[in-house]
This record gives structure tokens, C-alpha cells and sequence, in this order.
């Protein structure tokens, strides 16, 4: 029996009230560091379907999960997304729904989705730079996907930041242009460190960059760090006082960035996974095909979190099973 509003615990005491469900594994970019050669279908295409989804996220609300992020693979090439965020909103107990997006078609559809019941958006720009963002993406949109963001800022979102990964390419150890963009916009624009992938071995031994590089950076800039809430996920964020915006960094590599984890995976195929560099998945998809199975796949979740590991293993150039961040849900 799970208590109602009880919130599932693992073995070491971590609390689960944030949620990262991939709606697609499909990517219309060609990130350098995530799927260079474009999206190369696997098997079939049968991704969560919208009552599944839903059923799924009830579970995990009942269960306390509070927060809902919809990623990929690229969410906004699912054209039922509008419908996915609507019933994500609609669960009781869930009360944001965040969208991680590359940001091609955001201009286009933002409204729609806010409408929804969207609350929360990561948008993803690794340079501020139009060739950069062209070699690094594949795609020459960079316009169209800061047209998207200037509409975030004038919907009532409740946050928007962008993410950018932190690659030799395009930075020349030289953020100005980063902050000059958070001067006048209340947006946190998120640096992580270049994760080590299956499928990326050389691209990472030439393209990692500590985040200590941003930090002294920052640091000699007059940026300082911002006390920590309780709710933080795990981005270091720093402020300046000429300066709206924010800028924050995502190190997996620094020591004890696993202890504070809050997060829950489950895959476009409805595979539970731990840890975004674990080692398999607890296949979740067979109970959610009716609505009187929801007991049943509360147990199965709150059996399987004990298996939750203390840390993941990319010290050890362990990445687990996770070939690319577009297949597990990033
Ligand atoms: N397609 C969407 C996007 O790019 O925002 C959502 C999925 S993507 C896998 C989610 C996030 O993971 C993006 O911000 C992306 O930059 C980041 N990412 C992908 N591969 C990564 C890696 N190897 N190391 C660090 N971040 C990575
Ligand atoms: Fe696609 Fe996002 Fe991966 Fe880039 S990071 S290839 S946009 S899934």
C-alpha cells in the first residue's frame, strides 16, 4: 500500500518530486555533441502515446512528483505536444510543466503551448554567434530561435533559460558576449560541462572544457555566487549587479553533484531509468495501457528506486548504457 501524498525515497534518503519524461527520441538537429550524424531511427517509432503518457505522469503525482519536464530527442517535433503539455497540466498535484526544446519552431508554437499549461522553458543555444550556431547545430536558424526566446520573455512563464553546452568551439574563453545578452533579459543562461556519451569518446577528449574556466571568468568579471534554495537543482548560479539576467553553471563532474538528485527518467519508450548514465531501464510501458493498472505501477516505481545508484560513473569514463543524450532524454 503507498500512502497518498507520500513522496517516494531511494536507499539513501533522496526525494523524487521532479520528473523527466522523453516524449520522442527523434532530433531534427545534428549537434556535434549529441547526434552528429542526425537522428538514426532504432527500431520503431512507438513512442508514448498521449493516454499512456498521461497515465504515467498521474502515477508519478500520486506518488508526490510535483515538477514534469518534457524532453527528447526534439519534444516540439511531436505534433500532439500541445496536447502532451495540457494533460501533463491537468494532473492533480503537478504543478509545472517544463519544456527543454532546441527552439526551432518555438516562435511558432509558444503561445499555444503557455496556453496549455506550460510553465517552464530551457531553450537551447550553444553560441550567441550565427556561424557557430550554424557548425555546432547543423542548422542555420540561430534568428529564429532568439525570436522564440524574446517571445518567452513577454508570456507568463514562470522561468526561461537557456542551456549551452561548454565546448572548445566557439567560446575562446571568452563569455562577454553571454553576459552582455542577460545585461537587459531576466533569463539564466546554463553552461554544462560536456558529458562523456557512448557515442562521443573523441569528440569529448577534444572538446571538454571544465566549468572552472566560466567560474574564474566570472569570477574576475565580478560575478558572485547566488545563495542556494533548497529547490536547486543542481546549477551553481551567479549574479551581477549591472546585470538582469543570470548565468549558471552545470558541472556532473564536480564531486557531489549526485547527492542533491531530484530527478526521474523515464524514456520515450517508457523504460524508468535511474540515472541519466545507468545501466538499463525498469520497462514501465506494460501498465500503462488502462487506468485501474495505477496501483500496480506505483509499486513497481517506488520497488525500483531502491535501486538507484549513489552517483553515476563518468569519473571512471563510465557513461552506462547511454549512447547519446537525444536516446535517453537529456
Ligand atoms: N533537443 C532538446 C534540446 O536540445 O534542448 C532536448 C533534448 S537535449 C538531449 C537536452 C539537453 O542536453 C540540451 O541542452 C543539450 O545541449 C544537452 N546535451 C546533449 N548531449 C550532451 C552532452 N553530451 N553533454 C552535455 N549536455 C548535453
Ligand atoms: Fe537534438 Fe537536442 Fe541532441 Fe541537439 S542536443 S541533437 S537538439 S536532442
Amino acid at each position: 500500500m503507498i500512502f497518498p501524498g507520500a513522496i517516494a525515497a531511494d536507499a539513501f534518503g533522496r526525494r523524487f518530486r521532479y520528473l523527466r519524461l522523453s516524449v520522442t527520441e527523434v532530433c531534427n538537429f545534428r549537434c556535434t555533441y549529441c547526434l552528429p550524424g542526425g537522428y538514426r531511427k532504432s527500431g520503431p517509432m512507438d513512442f508514448l502515446g498521449l493516454d499512456e503518457a498521461e497515465r504515467l505522469v498521474r502515477a508519478f503525482a500520486q506518488l508526490g512528483v510535483a515538477k514534469v519536464r518534457l524532453t527528447g530527442g526534439e519534444p516540439s517535433v511531436r505534433k500532439d505536444l500541445t496536447q502532451i503539455i495540457a494533460r501533463v497540466s491537468a494532473q492533480p498535484g503537478v504543478d509545472k510543466v517544463a519544456l527543454t526544446t532546441n527552439g526551432w519552431n518555438l516562435a511558432r508554437h509558444l503561445d499555444e503551448w503557455t496556453a496549455a499549461g506550460l510553465t517552464n522553458l530551457n531553450v537551447s543555444v550553444d553560441a550567441l554567434d550565427r556561424d557557430a550556431f550554424h557548425r555546432i547545430t547543423g542548422h542555420d536558424r540561430l534568428g529564429d530561435v532568439l525570436a522564440g526566446i524574446e517571445r518567452a520573455l513577454v508570456l507568463p512563464l514562470k522561468t526561461v533559460k537557456m542551456n549551452a553546452v561548454l565546448l572548445r568551439d566557439g567560446l575562446a574563453d571568452d563569455f562577454s558576449s553571454w553576459t552582455e545578452f542577460v545585461r537587459g533579459r531576466p533569463i539564466a543562461v546554463r553552461f554544462i560541462e560536456l558529458m562523456r556519451t557512448g557515442d562521443n569518446k573523441a569528440f569529448f577528449e577534444d572538446q571538454h572544457v571544465s566549468g572552472a574556466v566560466l567560474r574564474h571568468w566570472l569570477e574576475r568579471h565580478g560575478w558572485t555566487t547566488k545563495e542556494r534554495g533548497g529547490d536547486d537543482g543542481p546549477a551553481i548560479e551567479f549574479t551581477h549587479p549591472d546585470h538582469l539576467g543570470r548565468i549558471g553553471l552545470i558541472a556532473p563532474y564536480a564531486p557531489g553533484f549526485c547527492e542533491g538528485c531530484n530527478r526521474l527518467r523515464v524514456t520515450a519508450r517508457g523504460q524508468l531509468r535511474l540515472c541519466l548514465f545507468g545501466q538499463g531501464g525498469r520497462p514501465l510501458r506494460d501498465l500503462l495501457q488502462a487506468d485501474d493498472q495505477c496501483e500496480e505501477l506505483k509499486a513497481r516505481i517506488v520497488g525500483a528506486l531502491t535501486f538507484k545508484p549513489a552517483a553515476h560513473g563518468l569519473h571512471s569514463a563510465n557513461p552506462g548504457d547511454t549512447r547519446s543524450l537525444a536516446q535517453t532524454g537529456g
